[in-house]
């Protein structure tokens, strides 16, 4: 058995079905317990090629490949450069402004004292400290416009339905490469996330759809149809999922380790699904017992980023969660001034959310003594009009 660095290996392609599968047991597993079989002659992979492509996407600097026949093994993830994809930059100098986006993270995870109570102890990663939306998106914005430039070579035109934090991260992206985005966004995104897309540069289409559906969905992909441009599509494209369970749930790993902690459970909101069914895939294959809660708006209400599940969405249908938790909009404010004012930090309203369904959680008598993560997608700057209205400020 030799390990040969990924970058000298073609794996080929993985559905997402066996992905999810494959991840599965390599983290469970805690390594790979089989060899990548590589043809001596061509050094084309002839056995494996599935594991590979895994090992490939969740970011392993080396295969454990045998010539010839397969090879029963065991290689922990640490001895594969599994956890070498985070390079922070140690002083913070960085190169360019995508490298400010990769080279941030891990974006801060920060215990709320204040917050700790009744022996429960909360921990919040601040997502709205990544640079350009300021939200969980600018990861997806990259990798999805990355994966897209690697096919293609260039991208000229982009399409997007989104609630205004995808759209900036592509705008950004659009910039630094020499794209355009047109962005499609429903009735209900404030007029500061409009102003924000154009300060961009991204041109703006209202629609009257007051939520991200698959009607606004379909009207962006008749449009890239028509017009020749990409249509990443946000709510389809396992460039979202698969950054997060990447770069999100392996820097969460590390930041708990260093806290000497093991969560209870993770708390956090539903868009896409993208980030907390990584994070359900990743904790509950690595820790036994981890509980994952995603959170939604209430029936019949809308709050910018999150969305009820049965307005369909993808990769949450591949894990398990532990429960969906409702809240009104009036319930999401009041979790955002709550930390405001305890903790001093800003965060957005499906950040709110998120507070908010914790304590529901904890009222519920649902979560015994222990640590908790609340995954804060966003900063507050963006919802100050929802914020003045809902809190009558
Ligand atoms: N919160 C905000 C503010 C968002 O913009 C989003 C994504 O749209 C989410 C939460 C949900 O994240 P995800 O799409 O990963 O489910």
């Amino acid at each position: 058995m030799r390990l040969v660095p990924t970058k000298e290996l073609a794996c080929g392609e993985v559905g997402l079905e066996a992905f999810v599968a494959l991840a599965r047991e390599v983290l469970s597993r805690g390594g790979v317990s089989t060899t990548v079989v590589v043809d001596p002659r061509t050094g084309t992979v002839v056995r494996g090629s599935e594991l590979c492509a895994t090992l490939a996407k969740i970011g392993v600097r080396y295969v454990p490949v045998s010539y010839g026949k397969s090879e029963e093994v065991f290689v922990p993830l640490e001895a594969l450069g599994f956890f070498d994809d985070i390079q922070p930059s140690r002083y913070r100098v960085f190169s360019d402004t995508e490298e400010l986006l990769y080279r941030n993270w891990p974006t801060p995870l920060v215990r709320l004292p204040r917050a700790s109570v009744g022996g429960r102890v909360v921990w919040a990663k601040l997502e709205g400290l990544n640079p350009w939306s300021m939200s969980v998106k600018d990861r997806i914005g990259w990798s999805m416009y990355r994966r897209a430039l690697e096919r293609l070579g260039r991208v000229e035109g982009l399409v997007e339905a989104t609630s205004t934090n995808t759209g900036l991260a592509l705008a950004a992206m659009a910039s630094i490469h020499g794209s355009r985005l047109r962005a499609y966004i429903p009735s209900t995104v404030s007029r500061a996330g409009e102003l924000l897309l154009k300060l961009f540069g991204a041109e703006v289409v209202r629609s009257p759809i007051a939520s991200i559906t698959v009607e606004l969905i379909g009207d962006a992909e008749r449009d890239a149809r028509a017009s020749g441009a990409v249509h990443l599509n946000q709510f389809e494209n396992d460039a979202n999922f698969e950054v997060h369970l990447r770069y999100t749930a392996k820097e969460l790993e590390l930041q708990l380790r260093e806290a000497g902690v093991v969560p209870k459970a993770i708390v956090g909101g539903l868009g896409t699904s993208g980030h907390i069914s990584a994070l359900a895939l990743y904790f509950k294959s690595r820790f036994r017992g981890v509980r994952v809660y995603g959170v939604v708006p209430a029936k019949g209400t809308s709050i910018q980023g999150i969305r009820r599940v049965e307005t369909g969405m993808k990769w949450v249908h591949l894990v398990e969660l532990d429960g969906v938790i409702e809240v009104l909009p009036e319930e999401a404010a009041d979790g955002v001034l709550r930390v405001v004012r305890s903790e001093g930090i800003l965060i957005g309203l499906s950040s709110g959310a998120v507070y908010t369904a914790y304590r529901k959680l904890v009222e519920s008598g649902e979560l015994e003594e222990g640590d908790y993560v609340l995954v804060f997608p966003d900063h507050g700057f963006k919802y100050l009009e929802q914020l003045e209205k809902l809190l009558k400020l």
